[in-house]
């Protein structure tokens, strides 16, 4: 069994969708980047890819390649589940936190484990995802971003 660790931080600005976890979350704000700006799901690759010793999102989708510019980063979830397939892992379980301070996403959390879930092909029990604010301090406090952590454990499969 492995270990990983994802993080990951996107700008907030006005007027711009904002995408957490596959789902899409109604707000003024939305996550200023490449891809859809999916933050969640970007610390989630990430924690894939580090437990599998497989560098990290921005070498396999590099956010000056212009056919990554504007995708559903469940694609990117797809493509890292797959690439740990092709190298033996399978995935024991993934937690993780979303850190923003507005709005409240408590009620999204278990549309965005359900769909997480179906994108990665493993239970629900397997995705936990949680959220918390920063109590306003910092950039998260300020709403000028939001940060994702994710961990998990990978199983190599013989
Ligand atoms: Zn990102």
């Amino acid at each position: 069994m492995r270990i990983g660790i994802g993080y990951d931080v996107h700008a907030l600005d006005d007027g711009l969708p904002l995408w957490l976890g596959g789902v899409k979350v109604v707000h003024s704000k939305g996550c200023v980047a490449h891809s859809d700006g999916d933050v969640l799901i970007h610390a989630i690759c990430d924690a894939l890819l580090g437990a599998a010793c497989l560098r990290d999102i921005g070498v396999h989708f590099a956010d000056t390649d212009p056919q990554w510019k504007g995708i559903d980063s469940k694609i990117l979830l797809q493509k890292t589940v797959a690439l740990l397939s092709q190298n033996g892992y399978s995935i024991g379980n993934v937690d993780s936190v979303i850190m923003l301070q507005q709005p409240k996403i408590k009620d999204y959390i278990p549309q965005m484990q359900t769909i997480l879930a179906q994108t990665m092909g493993i239970a629900v029990a397997q995705m936990s995802v949680k959220a918390t604010t920063t109590e306003r301090l910092g950039f998260v406090g300020r709403e000028e971003g939001i940060a994702a952590q994710a961990v998990c454990t990978i199983v190599k499969e013989n």
